[in-house]
């Protein structure tokens, strides 16, 4: 029996110990989770995210019978480009459909849920504040400690990679809410999408379908370019004025938002967040003050700016990518070198998130912006690049990345006029 110790509640390190404590595997690991918080805790806090899940990351989920709200949750059909003109109008706007459809659950909801789950699995939850001493007592009584305690002050274990780094600061200022009330976009009044609305030079305001306690609702999360109109957020705002501000924000920059979201009303008092995110790349294997080796897995070691929303999608693979490591390993120790490699086994598939994730925080290029436009007058394309934000990987990004590749994308496809 190989003991593990996971450290941290979040996407990734609650589904690697449910995934350790499958029944096909359950004999083979006793798995612990640190918790500083919980479940009463998590489900009375703050939001902690947007968290919406594409399919590739909801597969995962599928894989280790933790998709619970699946059939409650909103089922993301779509995700839509709004760029904003300068006479208050979209001056592109569109749907890509996505072949599979995507979701988000209130992290508050899964989190404190998942937590149970691991103990009705088997394993054992600590609820103690992980500091790194505690760590180092802990460590002693297990065989690998995995640090997935998101981008909290255990992410200072741990190096800064900085030839993987290129920003040593946040590059956008974060304003989420969650709020009932708001109808779909008139545009697609059958579906639900992810609303990306792009205000050149200011910022975006993503939009998310999602669940929460109450049910159904929306999570509008604005992304301000530091020092622009939309980087307001210094200071602790009340729940209703910060609500009151982002939908102020809403009709001063992208009006046709404002239009569904004027009557919305928060889901409850907890469903509003501000910060700011630093993108960085850490070197995965961490010292606690002993000398003892532990892995970092997703945010602690690889945080991306929310601006392409794929955080939790990266924690899912990454506990999927380690899952198999750990699986493949055998009775071996877990070295540093084993810790590298694992962690180099996933970074292979998804450095190129962290690519394209830091390319969306700078003006797009030309090329990318002439896709974005022929997207509009033809549905190939525009279900192509929905579908590559959905699941991004060196093949489906090509387009973005590399402008041969955008040039092939603009020809390949048939010029069918939007009906
Ligand atoms: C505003 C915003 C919007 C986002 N929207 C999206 C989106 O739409 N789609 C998407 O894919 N991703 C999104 N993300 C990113 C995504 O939420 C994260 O990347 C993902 O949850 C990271 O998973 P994780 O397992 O690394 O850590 P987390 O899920 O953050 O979990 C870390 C856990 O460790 C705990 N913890 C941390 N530090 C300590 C400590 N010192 N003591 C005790 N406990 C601690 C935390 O409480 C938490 O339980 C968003 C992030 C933000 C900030």
């Amino acid at each position: 029996m190989q003991r593990i110790l996971i450290v941290g509640a979040g996407q990734s390190g609650l589904q690697l110990a449910l995934s350790l404590r499958e029944p096909q595997h359950a004999n083979q690991y006793a798995v612990t989770v640190l918790s500083g918080r919980k479940p009463a805790e998590i489900r009375d806090g703050r939001i902690m995210s947007t968290q919406c899940m594409f399919h590739p990351a909801l597969q995962n989920e599928r894989a280790h019978g933790l998709n619970l709200w699946e059939n409650q949750a909103p089922r993301i059909g779509g995700i839509g480009l709004s760029v904003a003109g300068e006479d208050g109008t979209p001056a592109l706007n569109w749907l890509g459909l996505l072949d599979n459809f995507a979701q988000s659950v209130d992290q508050r909801i899964k989190m404190s849920t998942w937590l149970e789950v691991v103990e009705q699995r088997g394993g054992t939850v600590e609820y103690r504040e992980p500091t790194p001493e505690l760590l180092d007592e802990m460590a002693r009584d297990y065989d690998l400690v995995v640090v997935a305690a998101g981008r909290g002050p255990l992410a200072e274990l741990f190096e800064r990679d900085p030839s993987r780094s290129p920003y040593t600061a946040p590059q956008r200022a974060l304003a989420a809410a969650y709020v009932h009330g708001a109808g779909r976009r008139p545009e697609h009044p059958d579906t639900d999408a992810v609303r990306f609305n792009v205000i050149p030079g200011v910022g975006e305001l993503f939009i998310i379908p999602g669940y929460t306690f109450s049910g159904a609702c929306e999570m509008p999360l604005f992304e301000g370019i530091p020092g622009g109109p939309l980087d307001c957020w210094s200071g602790d705002l009340e729940p209703a004025e910060h609500w009151a501000k982002m939908r102020d924000l809403m009709r001063q920059w992208v009006p046709w938002e404002y239009e569904r979201f004027k009557d919305a009303q928060l889901t409850d008092q907890q469903a509003t967040l501000a910060g700011r995110v630093t993108p960085v790349v850490r070197k995965p294997v961490g010292q606690l003050p002993s000398g003892t080796p532990v892995l970092g897995m997703a945010d602690v070691v690889v945080t991306n700016d929310p601006i392409s929303g794929q955080g939790a999608n990266n924690a899912s693979k990454f506990a999927q990518s380690y899952l198999n490591s750990i699986l493949e390993h055998g009775d071996r120790p877990f070295d540093p070198a084993w810790m590298a490699e694992a962690f180099e086994r996933y970074w292979a598939e998804a450095s190129v998130i962290t690519t394209w994730t830091n390319n969306m925080l700078q003006p797009p290029p030309g090329h990318v912006m002439q896709v974005f436009g022929a997207a509009a007058m033809n549905p190939g394309i525009r279900n192509n690049v929905a579908n590559s934000f959905a699941n991004p990987n060196n093949t489906t990004l090509g387009w973005f990345l590399d402008p041969a590749k955008a040039e092939n994308l603009l020809h390949q496809q048939p010029q069918t006029v939007n009906p």
